[in-house]
């Protein structure tokens, strides 16, 4: 029997009472209450907010995208940088006006940020206008949480008791958009990347059952999304904590079986989990997308040692190589940190040798910022903020060369893509390659949600522009 841990169906049943009972209280007032969800950082939080705005759907609220006109504002917080930190806090420190305008507006904080001991402080000290703080993993009890807020009651709800919280399954989750559904298959993540503050605040790894994930992923394509996301800090390693024989390989072919016409991406990947299995079976699924996101971090040997990441830079250039091999047209997208402590202009060298090597269709790079918690903060670190600044600056030269090269190569091409949003000017939507490749096409926006073949015409360093030749 796999060792899953989740809430029980009598606390969620619980939960569903009292969003039926908030729901009967809301639809009975003289306007609907309105609520405005903000959310920060990655595609887990962007899931998350689905189901917080599932919720209140539930409960009766409407929504606003202006924090003036809302009833209640919750936001959803990152804690991976600090620029996302400083962020947040200034516009929650901003909200003390927009209260002030609108007396009984409740304010609500959640995600990453509220699961460390030091932002949790600063928050309750400096920032009394916010009412109820609750970590990712209370999150189903959001009903419960969001009533005792609403009563009468003294001082604020602070519940962000545990970073090991049960998973939860058969929350109503209200999806942006029609085309991409994002599908969570694990929790947590048990690397310990010495720079990284995940494990600290989203706790041990926790995958679903296969059965819950791929009847998700059922549901999501008969209610007619085209896209299947499926998210985990490392969803490489799913299934190692479930004693039972399936990893994310089974579930990729799994879900790839489901009837219909849609595309399976999936994020994130941790290169030394990252097996032969894996790209295999990417390979034979056609549903899957030829894309891997395989962060790299630093092309140093020493230096992704310090990361802990449990790889060196050939292994890593190799294992690019399998992937191509086997999928010659796969893209293949990183994360770099530049500035790790310690790392030096050579070291860094190797970083920009390994960009060249691989040849990625595109980089996320960040400048390394310090988490409180993590073994690398406490890293003495030589150089300065401008020796990191300029090290950056070359890489996305680097890099932005190597992507007008790598988009040039698709002038002419035609491309299978799916629409899946309206684009940057009128007449314009925005669609994907089976590469994950952004491509504007014109069209009207009853297009958004179908599959097309659309000849490049044209491309920049992050996006190419497309002629229809279908619908
Ligand atoms: N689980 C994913 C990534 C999670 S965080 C993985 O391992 O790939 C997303 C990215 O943020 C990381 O890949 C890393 O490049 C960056 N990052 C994480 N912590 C950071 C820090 N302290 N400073 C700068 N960048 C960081
Ligand atoms: Fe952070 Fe490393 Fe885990 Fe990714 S694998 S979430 S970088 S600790």
């Amino acid at each position: 029997m796999p060792n899953i841990r989740t809430v029980s169906q009598a606390e969620l049943d619980r939960q569903f009472e009292i969003m039926r009972l908030l729901c009967e209280r809301n639809t009975a007032l003289p306007e609907r209450p309105l609520a405005f969800v903000d959310t920060y950082g990655c595609q887990q939080n962007e899931s998350d907010s689905e189901k917080i705005r599932g919720m209140l759907a539930r409960m009766g609220y409407g929504f606003t995208s202006s924090e003036a006109d809302a009833d209640l504002i919750v936001i959803n917080t990152c804690a991976v940088r600090e620029h996302a930190e400083l962020r947040v806090l200034g516009n929650v420190g901003a909200l003390t006006h927009t209260k002030r305008a609108k007396p009984g507006q409740k304010i609500a904080l959640c995600g990453c940020m509220v699961q460390q001991r030091h932002r949790l402080e600063k928050l309750k000290r400096s920032y009394p206008h916010v009412d109820l703080i609750f970590g990712p993993y209370e999150l189903w009890r959001f009903p419960e949480l969001l009533d005792k807020t609403l009563r009468p009651h003294k001082g604020r709800l602070v519940e962000a008791r545990q970073i090991d919280g049960e998973l939860y399954e058969g929350l109503p989750a209200l999806r942006s958009g029609k085309v991409r559904a994002w599908i969570t298959v694990m929790s947590g993540c048990d690397n310990f990347c010495s720079y990284c503050v995940v494990p600290f605040v989203r706790g041990r790894e926790r995958s679903r059952s296969p059965e819950a994930v791929i009847k998700e992923a059922r549901e999501a394509v008969e209610a007619g999304y085209k896209e299947l996301y499926l998210l985990g800090q490392n969803v490489n390693s799913y299934g190692k904590d479930l004693n039972i024989h399936a990893d994310f390989s089974y579930l990729l072919e799994e879900i790839n079986k489901i009837d219909g016409e849609f595309i399976i991406r999936f994020m994130t990947s941790h290169p030394k989990d990252a097996s032969d299995r894996l790209f295999e079976t990417m390979a034979r699924c056609e549903k899957v997308e030829r894309h891997i996101h395989l962060p790299f971090q630093s092309g140093n040997d020493r230096v992704l040692r310090e990361m802990n990441r449990g790889y060196t830079a050939d292994y890593y250039c190799k294992l690019t190589e399998k992937a191509r091999l086997l999928m010659p047209d796969i893209a293949l997208t990183s994360d770099v940190i530049v500035g790790f402590p310690t790392e030096t202009d050579e070291e860094f060298e190797d970083t920009l040798r390994l960009v060249e090597r691989v040849r990625f269709d595109m980089l996320f790079t960040f400048i390394y910022s310090p988490r409180v918690g993590t073994a690398a903060a406490l890293m003495s670190d030589p150089f300065s903020r401008e020796d990191k600044q300029r090290r950056f600056d070359r890489l996305i030269e680097l890099q932005n060369r190597i992507s007008l090269e790598t988009q040039a190569a698709h002038l002419g091409r035609r491309h299978r893509i799916l629409i899946d949003g309206i684009g940057d000017a009128e007449g314009r939507l925005t669609a994907r390659t089976l590469c994950g490749r952004l491509v504007h096409v014109e069209g009207g926006p009853e297009l958004i949600g179908s599959f097309a073949l659309a000849e490049i015409t044209g491309f920049n360093t992050y996006s190419l522009t497309g002629r229809l030749l279908e619908n």
